[in-house]
């Protein structure tokens, strides 16, 4: 700073900007910035395309958009839908949400009042965060983790608290969500179906986990983002179906996975009306609002598409699960079986005369290297020094991807 501009101020408060000159500050990132690390996911995308591989890290879902879903859009753009929509989302796709949130988990919802349309799922929980927790307020959420959960957290200096799932069948031990809460604890996150393990909670659990909410006044931060991908007996059910927790219970969802359109950034919340208007606030200073034509195309396959149309999903990622768990196997890998999700951790004990490095992340590079298929570390969704045998690979691609990675990954042995 010019020492004219500083003889210009107060001296008092001269006096604390030349203090904070002399301790170094000037131009550099804040506190936060070094903690919150790039995603290893985006690393590895990177990485697969530079040396053209099939990327099977990150999970963008390359599937078909559905016509109907598409034409929307498109038409939206044509009738002149592009300009700002109401902060909380168009009529039409607030509406349609609550019809489907009805229609399929039993919950009756208000679409003026206590839904709001957001920048994806990803947009909801920083607008949740932003308007539900203070600095150094706690949140539990379940290791494996999604990392963002993590990182959006932090960001906002609240502090994640991981609580371990048995890593034989990602199974949750009450005691142990009990023995983290402490007096900051604010709320408990949960993702079901999840990323990375694909664990969908059961009825047991969920009842279980609302029973300590309760008894511990915790929000409940569900995201239900894999609420369709749902494979063999398991079901999904929302936290917020269970009996008395409408009103703590936060729900995030979104349509990136299920209309395979990751980059139209289309999600939303339902929540009590007594915490949309703050959530809604936080999501307009951060995004605005979701891309209007978007929300169009989006309405108009909510609207019409139903329940094949979901199941033949289901079944589709399904049929990939199979393929992927077989090639894994076959490439000398032990593959945790999702119950839900795109999504399947595989441990590479074992392989280690195959893929050169201790941790995942090296692996992860020395697997590209050898097949051109790119997974992500394990070690992303865990604590330090957790996850370090694990990989990560999506298989929400096209069959034809999917089957040219399969047989890259059969060739590693
Ligand atoms: N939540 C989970 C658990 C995810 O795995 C992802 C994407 O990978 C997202 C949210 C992102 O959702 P959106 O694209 O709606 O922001």
């Amino acid at each position: 700073m010019k020492h004219s501009v500083i003889l210009d101020m107060r001296p008092e408060v001269a006096k604390m900007v030349q203090a904070e000159i002399a301790k170094g500050r000037g131009l550099g990132l804040s506190e936060l910035a070094p903690r919150v690390m790039q995603s290893e996911i985006r690393a590895m995308t990177v990485e697969s395309d530079r040396v053209g591989g099939v990327n099977l890290a990150q999970g963008v879902c390359d599937t078909e958009v559905p016509q109907v879903v598409a034409d929307g859009a498109i038409a939206a753009i044509r009738d002149g839908h592009n300009i700002y929509t109401r902060l909380d989302g168009i009529q039409r796709l607030r509406r349609a949400i609550a019809e489907k949130t009805e229609r399929m988990q039993g919950l009756v919802v208000d679409p003026e009042r206590e839904v709001l349309v957001t920048s994806g799922a990803t947009g909801s929980f920083h607008a949740v965060a932003m308007a539900l927790f203070d600095q150094g307020d706690e949140v539990l959420l379940f290791e494996p983790f999604y990392g963002y959960h993590v990182g959006t957290l932090r960001s906002l200096r609240v502090v994640p608290v991981a609580v371990e799932l048995d890593s034989r069948d990602w199974s949750l031990d009450l005691d142990r969500v009990r023995a983290a809460i402490t007096p900051r604890t604010r709320a408990i996150v949960v993702n079901t179906p999840s990323n990375p393990a694909g664990k969908v909670f059961t009825r047991q659990e969920l009842e279980g986990l609302a029973q300590i909410a309760r008894e511990f006044d915790l929000f409940v931060l569900t995201d239900e983002i894999y609420e369709h991908f749902i494979y063999g007996d398991a079901k999904h059910l929302s936290p917020a179906a269970i009996d008395g927790m409408r009103e703590r219970t936060i729900v995030m969802s979104g349509f990136s996975k299920t209309f395979s359109v990751t980059g139209w950034r289309i999600g939303y919340v339902i929540a009590d009306a007594k915490w949309i208007g703050a959530i809604g606030y936080f999501h307009d200073l951060l995004y605005v609002c979701a891309p209007s034509p978007f929300q169009h195309g989006v309405a108009a396959g909510v609207e019409q598409l139903g329940k094949t149309f979901y199941a033949g999903l289901a079944l589709e990622h399904e049929s990939k699960r199979e393929m992927l768990v077989a090639a894994l196997k076959d490439a000398g890998m032990t593959p945790h079986i999702p119950d839900g999700a795109y999504y399947i951790l595989a441990s590479t004990k074992g392989l280690e005369h195959v893929l050169n490095g201790e941790t995942a992340a090296q692996r992860a590079r020395s697997l590209l290297a050898k097949t051109g298929v790119a997974a992500v570390a394990g070690s992303a969704f865990f604590r330090a020094g957790k996850g370090e045998d694990l990989l990560r690979f999506c298989f929400a691609k096209k069959d034809e991807d999917l089957a040219d990675a399969c047989r890259r990954l059969r060739g590693l042995r």
